[in-house]
């Protein structure tokens, strides 16, 4: 059985609880070391078998699942943050299958998610935006042609930028280029919940400069949107003049 188990941002205390057991139960663990939190394996039990995924193809990584499996071994796959997001777990859940390996996931805190704490922002204030684009910049990694940056940023709604701090130059002119204001407030989060966590704030219009001038070039998000400014109106759910399934208007 393997277990793909989300690893959470950074701090080794924000990984779930269900993963944590699995991480104690595990005979072999697979983790990404470039981005996971070292710490985390001190909950691995004695004599754990661990591999960095870090300097691994998928072939390898599959190899190694199998001889686990070949001994009746249980193994943890463990991807930084959430898997769902840009984890590269389709292909191995595939091959997985089909080798008949069976396996399970366990979900975890995003990056989005550590960086939104750590900014004390909500991504969708109502007046602002109630939509969320989490996407990144054309690197290596194609975009197909629908979603380019420039097109996503027409909505105007609160983005979310994995894997784009080193294209910081290409990223502003598409997102001022696509419609954003060169006034609208940005956010760059470098290594949420990390103890050497940074938070760097800045307009659109200075947002190159900015990730230069303070070396940003990986583990860092950049946040776009009018949710990181002071305007936005009360929520529904709690006003006091409107009638929800558990509260009554007062009058
Ligand atoms: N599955 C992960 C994302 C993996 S892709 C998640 O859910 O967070 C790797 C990218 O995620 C990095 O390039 C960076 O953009 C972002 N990232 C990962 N950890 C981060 C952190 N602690 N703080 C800010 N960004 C982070």
């Amino acid at each position: 059985m393997v277990h793909f188990v989300g690893a959470g941002c950074g701090a080794s205390d924000l990984i779930t609880v269900r993963g944590a057991r699995l991480l104690s139960e595990a005979d072999v663990i697979i983790h990404a070391g470039s981005l996971v939190n070292p710490e985390l394996l001190n909950y691995a039990k004695e004599g754990c078998e661990i591999h960095d995924s870090a300097s691994m193809t998928l072939e390898q990584v599959v190899e190694v699942v199998k001889a686990a499996e070949a001994k009746g071994k249980h193994t943890v796959r463990l991807h930084t943050g959430d898997p769902s997001i840009y984890g590269a777990v389709r292909e191995q859940f595939d091959a997985l299958t089909a080798l008949g390996i069976d396996y399970d996931v366990c979900p975890g805190v995003s990056s989005m998610s550590g960086a939104a704490a750590a900014l004390k922002a909500e991504y969708t204030l109502p007046g602002v935006s109630q939509t969320v684009i989490v996407t990144r910049m054309e690197g290596r990694t194609p975009v197909p042609e629908k979603e380019k940056l420039r097109l996503l940023a027409a909505h105007g709604a609160t983005m979310v930028l994995f894997l784009s701090a080193g294209l910081s130059e290409s990223l502003q002119r598409e997102l001022l280029e696509g419609g954003y204001g060169p006034e609208t407030p940005v956010a760059i989060v470098y290594k949420a919940s990390w103890p050497d966590e940074k938070i760097i704030c800045c307009r659109l219009c200075d947002l190159k400069e900015t990730v230069e001038k303070n070396n940003v070039k990986k583990t860092a998000l950049i946040l776009v949107g009018r949710f990181l400014g002071d305007e936005y109106a009360r929520s529904k759910l709690y006003d006091p003049s409107f009638t929800t399934e558990f509260r009554g208007a007062e009058k």
